[in-house]
Order: C-alpha cells, then structure tokens, then sequence
C-alpha cells in the first residue's frame, strides 16, 4: 500500500540532523558567549531546526520570529521576498542571529538582512540548516552551515512542498515516480 511519504527519498536521517545540530549549537554557543544574543527565524520553514538549535546552544539567549514568504506554493523562486510578519521589539545595539532553514537563490536573507542592518545591530550573522550554493543569485554572507546540497528541492524538517510534509522527521527529495 502506498503512502504519503512514497514519494519522498531521504538523503539526511534523523540522526545525522540530530548530529550535526548539537555541533552547530555548542560552536554557536562558543562564537556568542558572554554577548546578548538575539536569535532571530524566518518562518515558516525554520520552525524544526530552530527549536532543536537553540535547545543545542547551552547560553543564555533570546528568541523571535519573522515570517517571509517567497514561494507562491511551487518549487521555484518567485524572485519576490514579502515580510509578513516583523519583529515585535528594536534590536539596536544587539547581537543579532538570523536563523533559515535553506538559502537558495538568496533573495529572502539579502532583503531581510539589509532590512536588520538598517537598525543598527551590534552583530548581525546568519546560519543556516541547508546551502545550495549552486542556485546562488545575490551573495549574502552565510556564517553558518548545516549542510550543502546540490540543485535539488529538499522536503521536510520543516520544509515543504505546498505547505505539505514540513512534519517528516527527516529530510527528503521529492520523486514523484
Ligand atoms: P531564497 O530566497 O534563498 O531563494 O529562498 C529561501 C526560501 O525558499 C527558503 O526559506 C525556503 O522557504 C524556500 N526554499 C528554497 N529552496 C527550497 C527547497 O529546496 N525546498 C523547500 N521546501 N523550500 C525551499
């Protein structure tokens, strides 16, 4: 019998997530000790990794949401980035984390980036669960990686395909045949 999940094919597990989420999250906690940190993720796709990343940075810290959406419900870049949800309080004088689930073409960390650098941050760097450097249309500095993939949509752990599959535990590829 087939199932939802038939037309997904895993290429990261649980485990080698749950792995490469600790590192991240004791280097973090390394780079920021000491600093008042802000831990700023873009919704919705970062929902999984952020509450697993923070859990993974033994500090003190603090968190808050935006919500961008650049993708109409298909798997390619509208090239149009929209905040629909901004931060609540000023982050001036702060060190500020911005934290994606996936960087592709760049466009959603490039405006959402130049829009916190406008407000005068004490830091401001940016991290990241998947890289696909090789979809790349605007340069952002990404300060930290998870994974890097080749040009391949990924769902899952938060990520989706038309808002569906965020909830798989794993990260998969969609293969419909
Ligand atoms: P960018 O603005 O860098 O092109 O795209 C960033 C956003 O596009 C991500 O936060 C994510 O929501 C979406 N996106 C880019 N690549 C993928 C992908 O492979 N899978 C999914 N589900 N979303 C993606």
């Amino acid at each position: 019998m087939s199932t939802w999940k038939d037309s997904i094919d895993i290429f990261l597990s649980k485990d080698q997530l749950e792995a490469r989420i600790q590192e991240m999250g004791k280097e973090l906690a390394r780079d920021y000790e000491g600093k008042d940190l802000l831990v700023v993720g873009l919704l919705n796709g970062v929902f999984i990794f952020m509450a697993d990343l923070v859990r993974a940075m033994d500090m003190r810290l603090e968190v808050a949401f935006m919500q961008v959406a650049s993708y109409g419900g298909n798997t390619i870049s509208t090239g149009e980035v929209n905040i629909l949800h901004d931060l609540e309080r000023p982050i001036g004088g702060r060190h500020v984390l911005i934290v994606e689930d996936i960087v592709d073409t760049g466009l959603t960390l490039h405006k959402v980036r130049n829009m916190l650098l406008d407000r005068q941050p004490a830091s401001l760097k940016i991290a990241t669960l998947l890289d696909k450097p090789c979809r790349r249309n605007v340069q952002v500095p990404v300060d930290y990686v998870g994974f890097t993939l080749d040009d391949h949509f990924a769902v899952g752990f938060g990520l989706d395909l038309d808002g569906k599959f965020r909830n798989l535990p794993f990260l998969g590829v969609y293969n419909p045949s």
